[in-house]
This record gives C-alpha cells, structure tokens and sequence, in this order.
C-alpha cells in the first residue's frame, strides 16, 4: 500500500486521502505556484494508527524515500552540518479544524545544525531562535510539556536582558534559552531532547496523528458534526523562513472579504515573522497595502496567485504566505470560510462574473446561512455612545454578562460574553457558550474570529482600546471600568462594543421579505432576492407554513409560504372562549353538551373565514382538536386548593367542585399517551363535527364572497384506519348538509409508529398524509419531549448518542424509515396520495433534505422558517 505522496502527486480531489492542506498543497503545485517541496502521509496512515497504537509498517521507509527526493529537489539534507534542510510537519485534515491539532515548525535544528544554520542565514539570532522554538514546541506536542514551564523561562530571560518583548532577546539570550529549555524538556520528560533529526520527524508525525484524538479536537468536530472516525492527514515540508530578517514577513489573505464579500484582496501581514505570529494576534498586523508598499514586487506577485486561485478554485480562497528574504511562497490555500452575508454577496457575484451558474449559487449558500441573517441586530438609534470599537469580525448582536475566562463561560446558566486579551484553541468550550466574542488584539483572520465565524458566533476582535485584566476580573476602557458579571454588548457587523445591554431592531433580510425594504441597490438583498428566486425555481418540495391566525398567515405569505400545512385549532380555544370549553366538559346531558357546541360554532366559523381570506386561493390544512380536554380545565393542586377554602367556610363549592370533579375524572399519569387528537373525537361527541361545520361553513362564506377557499381537513393521532374512517364518515355526512362549500378533502397526519407501519391501509380512508414528526419521534424513540431535553439530552449530545436532537433535526435512519415505509405504503393503496410534513422538522435544513428524497410533496414549519425551508428545498433539488 501506498502511504506517502509527494506534493506533485496529489491535487484537490484526493481530499479523503490526503486531507484538505495536503490536497490543496498538491493542487498548488501542480498549478506551478511557488510552494515549498514536501509530501502528505495520507489520513489511510492515520487511522491505522490509531486503530492499532503503532505505525503501519514501511511507512517510514515510504516518508525516507519521498524525503529524498525533496532533498534532492533543494540540494540540502535533513541533519546536514553545514547547511540544514529543516521541515515543518503538519495536521491537515478533510474537513478544516483551525488550529485544533498540532503542527511543528524547525524539525532538523539540533546542536550541531543551528551553527550551519546560522551562518547560511548570516543570522545568529535568528538560528538560535528557531531552535528555542523548536524545543518548546515539540516539548509541548509529543512530550506533553506544559507550556507554562518554557513561558516562565522566557519570562526570566526578558527580565535578566531588561526587554519587554522576545523579539528583543538577543543571540546570546536565545542561546541561553536553549540550555534552560532543554533543562525543562528532560526534567519533564526523563530523557534529552533529541538530537537525531530523523527522529525528530517520526515522533513529529506520530504526534500529529495522535493530536487527531485531542479533547479540543474531538469537541470542535462534535460540534461542527465532523465525522469522528476520519482522521488526519501530516504534511511535511520544507522550511521557508518569515523571519529571517525585514525583508521577510508571513501572513494570511483573503481573495475577498470574508466578512461582507467585497471584491478585492483582502489581508493581514506581519514583516520578520513566522505564520503563527499572524494569527495568534500577538502583535498588530499591516495590510495588504502596507506589503504593496514595502515590498511592491512580492504584493504584485501575491496578487497573480490570488487571482490563479480563485479561477482554479472557482470561489474565494484564503492561503497562507511567507516571503523569505524578497521570495514569496505559498503555505496554504482552500476555499474560504466567510460570514453568512458574504455567503450570498459571493455567490451572486461569481454569477455575475461568469464563474458560476444560478444553481451553483444555491448550492454555495445554506439555510443555516440565511437563518442567520434573519436574526435581529442592535438598533443603532436607541443604542448609547459605544464605549469603543474593534474589528466587526462575526456578524450579530449579543448581550451578556462579562465572563473572562472560558471554564466560567462553559459553566454560565446567564447568557455571557467571552472578553480576552486573545483566544487559543483551548478556550472552544467557552467560545460555544458564549453569545459572543470579545477581544482586544488581534485581526480579521484571528484565531477568535475565525473559530466566530465558522460557528456563526458574533465576534469583535482587536478592540485595542480594551484592557483586559482577567487575574482582576476587570476591562477598562479609558476612564471606564466594566468587572465579571456586568452586561456588556457587541456588534459583530460594525464592531461597537457598548457597556449595558442594546434594545434589537429587526434584520433588513426579514424587512425586505416583509416587503419594508427594496432590494434594489443593496448587495447582499439583491443577493439574497436573486437566490431565492431560483431556489424556488429549482425546489420540487412546497413550503407550507404552520399558522393559525390570519396575521401569521400574512407573514408567512409575505415569506413566501405556498399554503397552510398545520392549523391547530386548539389555539382558538383558550383566552375568553376557555369557558365554553369547560360547558362542553362539564355538560351533564346532550342539551348541555349541544348548547357549549352551538356557542363555540359561530367564533371558529370566523377565526377559518379570516384564515382562508388570508389565504385565498392557497390550500389550508385544518387539523382538528388535538390536546387532551384538560389543558383546557385549571390546574389540579389549584382548584383542590379552591374547593378547600370554599368548604372551609361552609361555601357552596359550586361550579369549582363540579370542575374540581372533572379535572380529577379526567387526570392521566401520561396525558400525551391518553385521551387526545382522534380518540378525544371518538369520545365527546359532537366535537369534531362542530369544527367540520364551522370549516365548511367559513370556505362557503368565502366563495359567497367571491374568493377561492382551499380549505382540508386533518385527523390527529390515527393509529388505525377504522378511527379514520369513522370519523371521515362523520364529516363527510357534516359536509354534505352544508351548501355551497367547494370540495374539501379529509386525510391524516401520521405520528403514531401504528399509522406508518398500517399506512397502507389507512390510506384507504385518507385523501392526503402529513406526517407530525414531533409526536412520531416522541413516540418511536419514547421520549417525553416536555422532559428529556432538559433530564439528559445533553449528555447524549456529549456521549455522542445522537449528534443533533432528534426533536431538530430528523432522526433518519430511525424516524426517517418509518417516513419512508408510510409514503411507500400509502402511496401503494393511493397512487399519487398528497404527502407533507408539519412540525418543527419541515423547516431544519438537514431534514428538509431528508424529505425531498423521500418524496413528499411540501413541508410545513413556522413561518419565520419558511425562507429557510425554500432554500433548502432548492438546494436539496438542485
Ligand atoms: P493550521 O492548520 O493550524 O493553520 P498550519 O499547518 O497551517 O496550521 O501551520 C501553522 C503555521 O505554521 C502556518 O500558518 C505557517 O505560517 C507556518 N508554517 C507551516 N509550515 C511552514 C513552512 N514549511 N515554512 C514556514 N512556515 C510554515
Ligand atoms: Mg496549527
Ligand atoms: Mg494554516
């Protein structure tokens, strides 16, 4: 087997293999772009390792035989006195990790290779540093070294030399630090560090394997849903070097900006500096413009490549460079991580361009990405004099306490803002906490803001303004000095940071849907406007939405909602009608009973004759009374409590007692599993005809008026075709005794495991299926959603039980087979049967997915999700 490719070898499709660096590596190369030589140890390799504890065997006779040719390639040898070949061995896995596992920089510097370094380089300081660094970070990766322990070293040395930054520590210093280092490696580890560059490699590289498996690591992949079992690829490659000297530098770009998708380059770069530097926003960067100026042949040269990449790449890319001493090299390159507004501003544009077509535009944008740009952001007007401003770098609002550090974040029960100096990987726990980032140094492609970005988190970074004191638990700005625990908030879209919570104003995206605003002048709206058009072109799946009241039948329409898939008619039975409700259930004979129906008949006729002039011409799916009766009766212990004090006076308990004995006639130890939806209308009669009357009375009022009804009507509940059929038997004879209503249809929704395993039969009684995935997850898995959510959901989501809830997105292979047995089924007896889905799946990206495959004709979910849903129903087309 084949375990090692060198970078000319590779290219971008072998990303399974080869990971994402590595590819993206190889594909550099063979465009001929200037990329140090090197090779990738596939992923293969990887899981070998960690399956077995040991390195698949000829491996490193593989990574001997490719290290030759990149020895020959540059005619310099790993361990040679004179002048050293050095490598960087890297993590590169399929799926981007920033900075989650271990890479390695300066593997070959030894006692006797940094003197040849030195003077190849005419740099003594600069040789003696790289092997200071060398010790520390190979203590760190493969020994586990605390980094505290090489950092007090540093500290003393700056202290004895009198300087405040490590930059300033001369050769003499550095050489010091290298004795004082290797005293801590052995201390530590028990053993010298090793002088054998070979060696070096090999634990390198065992090392990032086994980084693959680090807590950070595994948590970041939880939470971005990466596949666990993956593993990473290494890279391993020949140094170049940014600091060696002002005419060199390092630093990362942009071929647009990642945060509003201009056009144009876009950078940060950090003369006499090696890449980490740049993104652990250690010191402030210079622009793209500042390199133009200070070196103008390597910025003209970045530029071309840039451009190269992004034809390649067919989107933006973001890369890693060095300049060595007035030479550029490229590092790394991949297809940009961008906010969601930039998201749709780039795909519009790459159309524009030429680059792409219109579907391609709906498959580079997700659902996930247009939720986001539908939340609220702070309103400018009402929001006070910021206390300063740092770099807009994950758009959103947040508000929250201040917390310093990120085990307190991780632990808050109050929504909090994550305030540092800088962020490392170490501090993702916190970072998922929180509502927001806030730091004080760092740019655009900081650590903090890229992690922000990637989780559509509201960051601000480098607020430079701010100091943070987190030993003192304080951030003073100025004169001003916020503490742990006080509310500060944060606009990632224009980077003010203001003391105190800031009241939200609605977004533009959700204005121009309302119809607020025009699109026209306005990228990201014309973006967004110019997208969803064509989604909706492409999309086979409907978006229906789940409204009861004409108002949010409005809104869902303005949202682009095509029909109303769940009405729940229970909503009209609360407030000032919750008393007809208790005639109906205390009704001690027929009359009584008939009189509570009579009087609750004219209030639903007009709540459905407002619902279906909402939405005139657009089928409405009414779902008859579905909780059990005594949500709608007070609560036990309240009206015990009642009756008691009644007797206690020697009151008539009156009406209270007659309550008080219905409630308890009435009580269920598993209400969700009792008396409710089709049984409840087997049971009290009248009840579901009173509300096929009002339905079809309401949709004959309206075609007497001139519209078009659509109106259907949905069973709840049915776990047997005969509960079906005789209720359908029922309303049908109700229908019939109304005139002028227009042809209504009668079908089912399917959420008892009993009903999609029977779908078959019971699509004999049943003009259209919708599947209530709520109640069918609750069922199939025997959760009660009211209380595992909070009991233990989140120690499943940890144990990696299920990777999402099952109450978000579908369970497929578990729920999802019982959606796909019913459509089979049903669609077997009734060739063509209608088939939704309503509850809060319809609108999750990943599910909607999952139901256009399956084959259902629309999903419904609540209107703000609607957008959403027909996103996803184009991508899922597309
Ligand atoms: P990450 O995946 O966390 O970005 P990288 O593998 O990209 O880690 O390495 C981190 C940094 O180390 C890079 O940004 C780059 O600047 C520097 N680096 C890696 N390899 C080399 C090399 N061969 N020469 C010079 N610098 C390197
Ligand atoms: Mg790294
Ligand atoms: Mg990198």
């Amino acid at each position: 087997s084949r375990y090692v490719f060198d970078f000319s070898d590779g290219s971008r499709e072998l990303k399974d293999l080869l990971g994402g660096k590595g590819a993206n590596l190889a594909e550099m190369t063979r465009m001929g772009l200037p990329v140090p030589p090197g090779f990738t140890v596939t992923t293969d390799a990887c899981r070998e390792y960690l399956l077995t504890g040991s390195l698949p065997a000829g491996l490193l006779a593989e990574v001997e035989d490719h290290l030759r040719l990149v020895e020959a390639r540059l005619g310099k040898r790993l361990g040679d006195r004179h002048d050293p070949l050095l490598l960087s061995v890297r993590s590169g896995a399929k799926f981007s990790m920033p900075g989650m596992m271990e890479t390695i920089l300066d593997i070959g510097l030894n006692d006797s290779t940094v003197p040849g370094l030195a003077a190849g380089s005419g740099d003594d300081r600069f040789a003696w540093d790289s092997y200071r660094r060398l010790i520390q970070m190979f203590g760190r990766t493969v020994y586990d070294v605390p980094g505290d322990l090489f950092e007090a070293e540093l500290c003393s040395s700056r202290t004895a030399a009198g300087v405040e930054s490590d930059a300033d520590l001369d050769a003499a210093a550095l050489r010091e630090l290298v004795v004082s280092f290797k005293k801590v490696f052995a201390a530590h580890t028990g053993r010298d560090f090793p002088q054998s560059p070979h060696e070096q490699l090999y634990a390198a590289i065992t090392a990032v394997f086994r980084s693959w498996n680090a807590d950070r690591a595994v948590l970041y992949r939880r939470q971005e849903r990466i596949p666990q079992n993956l593993g990473t690829a290494v890279n391993v490659m020949a140094m170049v070097f940014g600091n060696r000297g002002s005419r060199s530098g390092s630093g990362v770009a942009f071929t647009r900006d990642p945060a509003t998708g201009r056009r144009g380059a876009y950078g940060d770069y950090l003369p006499c500096a090696q890449g980490e530097d740049v993104v652990a926003g250690i010191r402030n960067t210079m622009s793209l413009a500042d390199l133009a100026r200070i070196d103008p042949a390597s910025h003209v040269k970045l530029l071309s490549i840039m451009e190269k990449l992004e034809q390649r790449y067919r989107d933006l890319c973001d890369i890693e460079f060095t300049i060595e001493d007035g030479e550029l090299w490229m590092l790394q390159t991949r297809v940009g991580k961008r906010t969601p507004a930039a998201a749709f501003v780039i795909a519009a544009q790459l159309v524009e361009e030429g680059t792409i077509t219109l579907d391609e535009a709906v498959s580079r944008v997700t659902g996930e990405q247009l939720a986001h740009l539908m939340f609220p952001a702070f309103d400018a007007g009402a929001a006070p004099e910021p206390l300063t401003t740092g770099i807009a770098a994950s758009p959103g609002a947040a508000s929250g306490a201040i917390v310093f550090d990120s085990a307190a974040a991780a632990a808050a029960t109050v929504p909090v803002v994550l305030v540092r100096h800088e962020t490392n990987p170490d501090d993702l726990p916190g970072m998922i906490a929180a509502r927001g980032i806030l730091t004080s140094r760092g740019g655009k492609t900081s650590h903090a803001a890229v992690v922000a970005r990637g989780m559509g988190k509201t960051c601000v970074c480098g607020a430079e303004e701010i100091v943070v004191d987190a030993a003192a638990g304080t951030l003073t700005v100025g004169a001003n000095v916020l503490r742990a625990g006080d509310v500060i908030s944060i606009d990632g879209t224009t980077g003010h940071v203001y003391a105190g919570a800031v009241p939200v104003r609605p977004s533009p995206v959700v204005r121009w849907f309302e119809g607020e605003l025009s699109a026209l002048g306005d990228p990201l709206l014309s973006a967004v406007q110019r997208i969803m058009t064509h989604a909706d072109h492409l999309a086979r799946l409907g978006v229906h939405a789940n409204a009861d009241t004409a108002d949010d039948a409005r809104r869902a329409r303005r949202f682009g909602a095509t029909g109303i898939g769940l009405c729940r008619t229970e909503h009209m039975f609360l407030g000032p009608r919750r008393e007809l409700v208790e005639r109906l259930i205390l009704a001690e004979d027929d009359v009584g009973r008939e009189d509570a129906l009579a009087a609750l008949l004219p209030l639903q006729r007009d709540d459905f004759t407002a619902l279906f002039a909402a939405m005139d011409g657009m089928p409405v799916t009414v779902r008859l009374i579905d909780p059990p009766l005594h949500e709608f009766l007070p609560p036990l212990a309240e009206l015990t409590a009642a009756v008691a004090r009644a007797e206690a006076l020697g009151a008539d308990t009156g009406r209270d007692g007659r309550l008080l004995a219905a409630v308890r006639r009435m009580h269920e130890q598993n209400p969700m599993l009792g008396l409710r939806g089709v049984r409840l209308g087997l049971v009290v009669p009248g009840l579901f005809a009173m509300q096929v009357r009002a339905v079809a009375e309401a949709a004959a009022a309206r075609v007497a008026a001139g519209g078009d009804p659509r109106p259907e009507i949905m069973v709840p509940l049915v776990g047997s075709v005969q509960e079906l059929e005789i209720v359908r038997s029922e309303a049908l004879a109700v229908l019939s005794r109304v005139d002028g209503a227009p042809p209504i249809r009668i079908g089912t929704m399917i959420e008892v495991p009993r009903a999609a395993l029977t779908a078959g039969d019971i699509a004999h009684a049943a003009d259209f299926f919708s599947f209530g995935t709520n109640d069918l997850t609750q069922m199939t898995w025997g959760f009660s959603r009211d209380d595992v959510e909070s009991a233990f959901f989140g120690r499943y989501l940890d144990l990696g039980v299920f990777a999402a809830s099952p109450f978000e997105t579908l369970d497929t292979s578990g729920v999802g087979e019982l959606v796909r047995i019913a459509v089979e089924r049903g669609r077997a007896t009734r060739p063509g049967l209608t088939v939704g889905v309503c509850g809060e799946h319809g609108g999750d990206p990943a599910s909607v997915r999952f139901f256009h495959d399956a084959g259902l004709d629309y999903v419904s979910c609540s209107p703000f999700r609607v957008p959403v849903a027909r996103l996803e129903a184009g991508r899922a087309a597309s």
